[in-house]
């Protein structure tokens, strides 16, 4: 194994004086110098071929005591300095102070082939920001974390990346539904890969310490280090750096509603710099098309990381960031215009990407409303996000409306309950995407293949995921490969894996890990 090292954070950042390992508030550094734990009995279950490439390794490498021994946090590599970094964040709504890195420890940095990547533990053991809590990750929550990672990557979402699943032979205590049952459970460790982990938090907690010397450091070097382009470190040059994550956020948010993934604790903590998809926890898919669905039990009250108020909450978390870099621009104006243009181009690339997943090339008149009225039929019947997209796109332009509502029967949960009332505005939606679909010279076939490419016909579906862990649970590891392998081409048939293009099933509905997930991971 022979990763090329190229740290920079830890070696261009202010690092915490104090050595030793203790739980406090931590001021005036970007992150500590910390050690992953020893575990009891380590052994890998899955590692991503495609990340181990990526990093300039391959099989060979990952069936070696070596990688076994970095990857469960049992040895460091040489010459590295492994920490945890100090960020804060709002959650739900409020400031929550010092966070930081509770329980994943970044090994080193690396580059290979011009690509540079920041490797980190998830789960390897308590840091100087654990607050009250273990440090450890459990089996379930790093298998939903490390097969959901790789999935979105292929189906085109910005995303951190997962090289590694290792159990850790040590058992970890969880009560799942917060309700006074606790269990132990099987202890997990995954590397996470992202070129950094860098968060909006990581600004705001210099912003509301007030340690503007910081803020700047660390701002001039997420810019030097990731997004080259800007070279003033000017009011301009700031406003210019804020614009182009504002940019990416969105761009990643609308990928999001593009596939029905909700992230489910969109918190500032948990928003990556880069625009990347992070910190996946309790997250879920979208099956029945319910835009107020949130996995998250947490926040089953008011529902604020539901479906469709992802882009909305992307603002939010996006004035925080505005609010953190305001003492380097000291002006409202320039940020107040790229929330602004926020909400505008919002709209446009909703209906663009809208228009897309329907087949629909260059925008008509009357195509807002299209995409409004299908999005108010959907709440009529439970219908199947995934599978509807996949089967309207075998609509063929002479068919009549009842024959395309026959071709997406199998997207209804209930398709008995399709009379009446209800089958005469799902009739009334075709007639109109029929005569719409008239207006365009593209033939059935092209339409089919471009819409194939937006709408994807496998996702990782929360029953599934919990499918690969019960079996995991119990020892059997070939769930996980199986999906993980039908994941690397979610647009493609791969008819052989058909059953797995199907409705959630009934067990599933109201199933804790299906349709319920806590933050306890
Ligand atoms: P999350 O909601 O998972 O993003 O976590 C919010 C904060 O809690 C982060 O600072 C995490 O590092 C920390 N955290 C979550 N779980 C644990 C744990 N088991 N041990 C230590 N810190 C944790
Ligand atoms: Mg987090």
């Amino acid at each position: 194994m022979n990763l090329h090292l190229t740290d920079s954070f830890n070696k261009h950042l202010p690092a915490d004086n104090i050595q030793h390992n203790t739980r406090r508030q931590v001021f005036g550094s970007c992150f500590s110098f910390v050690s992953p734990k020893k575990t009891k009995n380590a052994s890998l279950i899955h590692v991503s071929e495609e990340m181990l490439l990526e990093l300039g390794m391959d099989l060979a490498d990952s069936y070696t005591n070596e990688f076994l021994s970095i990857f469960s946090g049992n040895a460091i590599l040489p010459k590295s300095r492994p920490y945890a970094m100090c960020y804060g964040g709002h959650q739900f709504g409020h400031w929550a102070g010092q966070l930081g890195d509770g329980r994943a420890i970044n090994l080193a940095e690396i580059t290979h082939n011009h690509k540079r990547w920041a490797l980190q533990l998830k789960g390897a053991g308590e840091t100087p920001y654990s607050r009250n809590a273990d440090g450890l990750a459990v089996l379930r929550s790093s298998i939903r974390e490390h097969l959901c990672s790789e999935a979105m990557h292929h189906l085109g979402v910005p995303t951190t990346r997962s090289l590694s699943l290792c159990l850790t032979g040590d058992e970890v205590l969880r009560d799942m539904m917060y309700d006074g049952n606790s269990a132990y459970e099987k202890g997990a460790v995954i590397c996470r890969v992202s070129p950094s982990f860098i968060r909006f938090g990581s600004f705001e907690i210099f912003a509301h310490r007030g340690d503007t010397k910081n803020l700047k450091l660390l701002t001039d070097y997420t810019i030097s280090e990731f997004f080259p382009d800007i070279e003033d470190r000017s009011k301009q040059g700031y406003l210019n750096f804020f614009n182009q994550v504002l940019d990416r956020t969105l761009e990643m948010i609308i990928h999001w509603q593009r596939v029905g993934f909700v992230h489910g604790v969109m918190n500032t903590d948990n928003m990556s710099i880069l625009g990347l998809t992070i910190d996946y926890g309790p997250y879920g898919w979208l099956e029945g098309y319910d835009p107020h669905w949130t996995p998250n039990t947490t926040d089953r009250q008011s529902k604020r990381y539901r479906f469709s108020n992802q882009p909305s909450i992307g603002l939010w978390n996006l004035y925080q960031l505005a609010n953190a870099l305001h003492p380097l621009i000291e002006e409202a104006t320039g940020l107040e215009a790229a929330l602004e243009r926020y909400k505008k181009e919002y709209v446009e690339r909703y209906q663009s990407m809208m228009r897309n997943k329907l087949g629909l090339e260059k925008f008509l008149e009357g195509d807002n409303k299209l995409v409004v009225d299908l999005t108010e039929v959907f709440l009529l019947s439970e219908t199947d996000m995934t599978i509807f997209f996949r089967l309207l796109a075998k609509t063929e332009k002479t068919d009549s409306s009842e024959t395309v509502l026959e071709k997406i029967n199998q997207a209804f949960y209930s398709p008995e309950e399709i009379k009446g009332k209800i089958k005469e505005n799902w009739t009334a939606w075709f007639t109109a995407y029929l005569k719409r679909l008239q207006l365009q010279d593209v033939s059935d076939e092209n339409r089919a293949i471009q819409m194939n490419k937006v709408n994807p016909k496998y996702v990782l579906r929360n029953y599934m995921a919990q499918l690969i862990i019960d079996k995991a649970d119990e020892g059997d590891y070939e769930l996980i490969q199986e999906i993980h392998s039908i994941l690397k081409q979610p647009y493609d048939e791969q008819t052989e894996h058909h059953k797995w293009f199907s409705k959630r099933p009934e067990w599933a509905r109201h199933k804790v890990g299906c349709s319920m997930l806590s933050c306890s991971s």
